[in-house]
């Protein structure tokens, strides 16, 4: 997912996080070993194909991971990002919100395998951008609080965290991602879609 309404400019290139949440539980670090892939743009079938479960153990999981950091990192304004728009049908996402103005409770550089909604409350409409639909935004309704279930990439540890605000809103863009669903396919019409402006 990317932010809307602010200026993406490479002062915005947010930074590979020096911390990563639940490190303890990490035995590795994302970020520090991923390589930047080109990202899959809609029309491409991988962003409609619903992702496999994984095995968040197993060394090309932790690659796909890490690749999905770097190439978060590398996009302007991205904010989040999920396996299928690096071309890969699989349950893997990250997300990192901290530098968004709408961002409330925050978990940073956040990867999640076989990420699942437990529990999703206070919907509210909020516009969103995708990497993979660069052209446009749209309004879609999520959840303001949210809890979410999966495994972290590397040490595979279960793990459940609660949320809300626009990490809430992150999260459902990337879950949706991995179920080959895109924020276009969320509107509510052809009124809640819009062109992005377009920043030179
Ligand atoms: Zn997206």
């Amino acid at each position: 997912m990317t932010g809307t309404g602010r200026r993406a400019s490479a002062d915005d290139a947010p930074i590979v996080a020096p911390v990563v949440w639940l490190a303890d539980a990490l035995d590795w670090l994302p970020g520090t070993d991923g390589r930047v892939r080109p990202a899959v743009r809609s029309p491409d079938p991988v962003l409609a194909t619903a992702g496999a479960d994984v095995d968040p153990a197993e060394p090309v999981i932790r690659t796909l991971a890490a690749d999905l950091v770097a190439t978060m990192a590398a996009a302007p304004g991205c904010v989040g990002l999920a396996a299928q728009q690096i071309g890969v049908a699989a349950r893997v996402l990250a997300i990192d919100v901290r530098n968004h103005p709408k961002t409330r409770t925050c978990h940073r550089l956040l990867v999640l395998c076989n990420a699942e909604i437990v529990a999703a409350s206070h919907w509210q409409k909020g516009r969103e951008g995708c990497l993979s639909v660069p052209d446009l935004t749209g309004d879609v309704q999520r959840a303001g609080r949210l809890v979410v279930s999966g495994h972290l990439p590397g040490s595979g540890r279960a793990v459940t965290l609660t949320t809300d605000a626009f990490e809430a809103r992150a999260l459902q863009h990337e879950i949706d991602h991995c179920a080959g669903a895109l924020f276009l396919d969320r509107v509510s019409g052809p009124h809640a879609i819009f062109a992005r402006k377009v920043y030179r």
